[in-house]
C-alpha cells in the first residue's frame, strides 16, 4: 500500500512538472515570413521543442510598425508559456522610436535569455553602377534626393542601421518601410529599391548568388565567413564609429509562472549548444549568445543598456512615430 502511495506521488509530481506545455507553443515573430528574424526563430524551434515535451512548435508572423505590433501581441497574450516572442534589437530601439508603445517594455514581458548576435551588412540592388563602396559614395553623391532605402518599419533594425547611414553620410534617402526585409529583399532583387541594411542571416545567399550587391558589413570588426569576409567595414570605409549589431531574445508575457520561465530557459541553453543549430547559424555570420546574458535577468539588463545606447542617437536624429 505504502508502495503503492509513494508511486501515486511520484507520477503527481511527475505529472505536475511535465504539465507545460500541453499544447503546441507559438513563438511570435514580428516580422514577415522568410526574413532573418524569421529563420532565427524556425532554426530554433527545432531544436526548443526538445526541451518543451516534443511540443510542436509554431511560429506566427505578426509583422508591422517595426516589430511592434508583434511584441504587443505577446504582452497581451495569456502567461501561460504557450505564446512566446521572438525579438531583436527592436526591444530597445522602439521605446525611444514611439511616442506610445503599446506595451512596457520592462514590464509587460518576463525576459527568457538571449538567443544570437547578428552583423548587418549595407546591399544594394545587382544593377546600381557601384562596384565598391568607394563607386557606391559617387553613385549617391550624384544621385541626392533620388535614393530609395528600404527598411521593415520604423524601430526595426534595418531602419536604425539606415538611420545612422543616412547621417554618417549627410544624405537624405527615401525610406520605404515593409512589414519585415522578406518582402523589402523581394523588391531590392527585383530592383524597385536601391539600397538596405540587413542581417547577414538574410542577405549572405544573395550576395553569393551575385543577386544583389553587398558593400560593408556594419559592425566595427571584419567577418570571418568565406562569403563574407571580403567586405570592408563602413568605419574603415570612411564612416568613422559606424556600429550597427543586432541580438535576438526570447520573452514571454509578464506572470508567466518561474517553473514556466526555468523550463524555457533551459530549453533554450539546450538549444543553444545544439551542433547542427550552431553550425547553421555561424554559417550565416551569426555568433551565438554563451555568456551571462543566456539567464533572463542577465538579458534584461542587456536590454535596459542597449535601451541606454540607442535612445539618445535615436532621439537626436529626430524620428518618432506615434
Ligand atoms: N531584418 C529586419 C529588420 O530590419 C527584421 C526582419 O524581417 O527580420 O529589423
Amino acid at each position: 500500500m505504502k508502495k503503492l502511495l509513494t508511486a501515486i506521488a511520484i507520477a503527481a509530481i511527475a505529472g505536475t512538472a511535465s504539465a507545460y506545455p500541453d499544447k503546441p507553443v507559438t513563438i511570435v515573430v514580428p516580422f514577415a515570413a522568410g526574413g532573418p528574424t524569421d529563420k532565427v526563430a524556425r532554426d530554433l524551434a527545432e531544436v526548443l521543442r526538445k526541451g518543451l515535451n516534443n511540443q510542436t512548435v509554431i511560429i506566427e508572423n505578426v509583422g508591422g510598425a517595426g516589430g511592434t505590433l508583434g511584441a504587443a501581441k505577446v504582452a497581451k497574450a495569456s502567461p501561460d508559456g504557450h505564446t512566446l516572442l521572438l525579438h531583436h534589437i527592436g526591444m530597445a530601439t522602439s521605446p525611444a522610436l514611439y511616442r506610445k508603445l503599446p506595451y512596457d517594455t520592462a514590464n509587460d514581458f518576463e525576459y527568457l535569455g538571449m538567443v544570437n548576435e547578428v552583423p548587418m551588412t549595407l546591399v544594394g540592388r545587382s544593377t546600381l553602377p557601384a562596384a565598391n563602396f568607394a563607386e557606391l559614395r559617387k553613385w549617391i553623391d550624384a544621385n541626392k534626393g533620388k535614393i530609395n532605402l528600404a527598411n521593415a518599419g520604423l524601430g526595426a533594425a534595418s531602419h536604425l542601421c539606415g538611420l545612422l547611414f543616412q547621417q554618417s553620410m549627410g544624405v537624405d534617402m527615401t525610406t520605404v518601410p515593409y512589414k519585415g526585409t522578406a518582402p523589402a529583399m523581394t523588391d531590392l532583387l527585383g530592383g524597385q529599391v536601391d539600397l538596405m541594411c540587413d542581417q547577414t542571416t538574410n542577405t549572405t545567399g544573395q550576395i553569393e548568388s551575385g543577386k544583389i550587391k553587398a558593400f560593408a558589413v556594419t559592425s566595427t570588426k571584419r567577418l570571418s565567413t568565406p562569403v563574407l569576409a571580403k567586405l570592408p567595414t563602413l568605419d574603415e570605409s570612411g564612416l568613422k564609429g559606424f556600429n550597427v549589431s543586432i541580438w535576438h531574445g526570447l520573452y514571454a508575457p509578464k506572470g508567466t509562472p518561474k517553473a514556466v520561465v526555468d523550463q524555457v530557459n533551459a530549453a533554450l541553453r539546450n538549444a543553444l549548444k545544439d551542433p547542427e543549430f550552431i553550425k547553421r547559424q555561424e554559417a550565416l555570420g551569426a555568433v551565438i549568445v554563451t555568456d551571462g546574458r543566456l539567464a533572463g535577468a542577465e538579458h534584461k539588463k542587456f536590454v535596459e543598456s542597449e535601451i541606454a545606447k540607442w535612445g539618445p542617437a535615436i532621439k537626436a536624429a529626430g524620428q518618432y512615430a506615434d
